[in-house]
């Protein structure tokens, strides 16, 4: 049976928005390199919104001599400000992306030189050789805005094939999902790793809104239990652990090449979904 501790980890943060929230994800990070993560990545607000707090805290996890990742998003983009961009993560020291497309906010216009995500990593290789390891997103329940399941494997392998080395995929609850996808990645002539995304369950009103809004399914089993705890905070951050903990399991004993958690800026789900596979193997 795999350990844990061979299969590599990877957490993902957002850029805090306070000085408060700032030093909260110091202690988060703290907290979680004690499982020795193989990088830790920053979420960028679509639109270069967060630019300026995510390279920042790329920054600190860099000084703090763990390997930091930046989430680079392409829409509303031009090639002169990705370059530029690509320039600054490059002197400081930046050595893996995650490159997506990204989504607007409603009331910007379209606008920019990118369509989608496989422009983006075309226009990164071209520009920078392999100075950066591109990871890409996946989607093992579909992508909202595809066209079909189809559609969106072929986008997938289009985007793998512009020269990305790996992939993270969107949260999900359904293992058959994962597998799936995998299967059909790979006969469409994907080889590169996908790494599963998990989002440990500490609150069920912020779950679902983030589902509805990606596209990740929230199995019915698992939406009437969160429902049925209320506001019973204990009961569903138990639950959480045990649902995540489980799903973890089944993941690595299948063989995955990594897992990468959403954090959310929080240690002590991903930090006890550790612990607790840990203990198991
Ligand atoms: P793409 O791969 O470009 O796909 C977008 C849509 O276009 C899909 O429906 C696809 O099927 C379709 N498509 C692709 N190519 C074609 C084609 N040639 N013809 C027709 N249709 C096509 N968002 C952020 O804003 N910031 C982040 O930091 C961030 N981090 C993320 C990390 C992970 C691991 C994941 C899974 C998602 C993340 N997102 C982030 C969300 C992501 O930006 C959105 O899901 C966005 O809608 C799609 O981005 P993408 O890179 O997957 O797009």
């Amino acid at each position: 049976m795999p350990n844990i501790a061979k299969v590599p980890v990877s957490f993902e943060f957002f850029p805090p928005k306070t000085p408060e929230g700032a030093e909260k994800l110091r202690a988060t990070r703290q907290a979680l390199y004690a499982h020795t993560p193989e990088f830790c990545s920053v979420t960028f607000g679509a639109g270069g919104s967060t630019q300026a707090g995510t390279f920042a805290t790329v920054k600190e996890i860099l000084a703090e001599g763990q390997q930091g990742a930046s989430h680079f998003s392409c829409v509303g983009a031009t090639r002169a400000t990705v370059r530029e961009q690509l320039a600054v993560l490059r002197a400081m020291g930046v050595k893996r992306l995650v490159a997506l497309r990204g989504d607007l906010p409603s009331g910007y216009g379209a606008g920019g030189e990118f369509q989608y995500a496989r422009d983006l990593v075309a226009f990164i290789r071209a520009e920078a050789g392999d100075a950066f390891h591109i990871e890409v997103a996946a989607y093992p329940e579909v992508h909202p805005q595809a066209r079909s399941a189809d559609a969106d494997v072929k986008a997938f392998a289009a985007k793998v094939q512009a020269g990305a080395d790996s992939a993270i995929t969107q949260y999900f609850f359904n293992t058959d999902a994962y597998f799936r996808f995998v299967d059909e990645a790979h006969a469409a002539g994907v080889d590169v790793p996908v790494v599963p995304g998990i989002m440990p369950i500490t609150s069920s009103t912020q779950l679902m809104r983030f589902s509805d809004a990606c596209g990740a399914e929230i199995p019915r089993w698992i939406r009437l239990r969160l429902q049925g705890f209320g506001d019973d905070t204990a009961s569903i951050r138990s639950f959480g652990l045990d649902v995540v903990t489980d799903l973890c399991d089944q993941l690595i004993t299948a063989g995955v090449p990594g897992i990468h958690f959403y954090t959310m800026n929080q240690a002590g789900a991903t930090g006890e979904i550790m612990a607790r596979l840990q203990q198991r193997r």
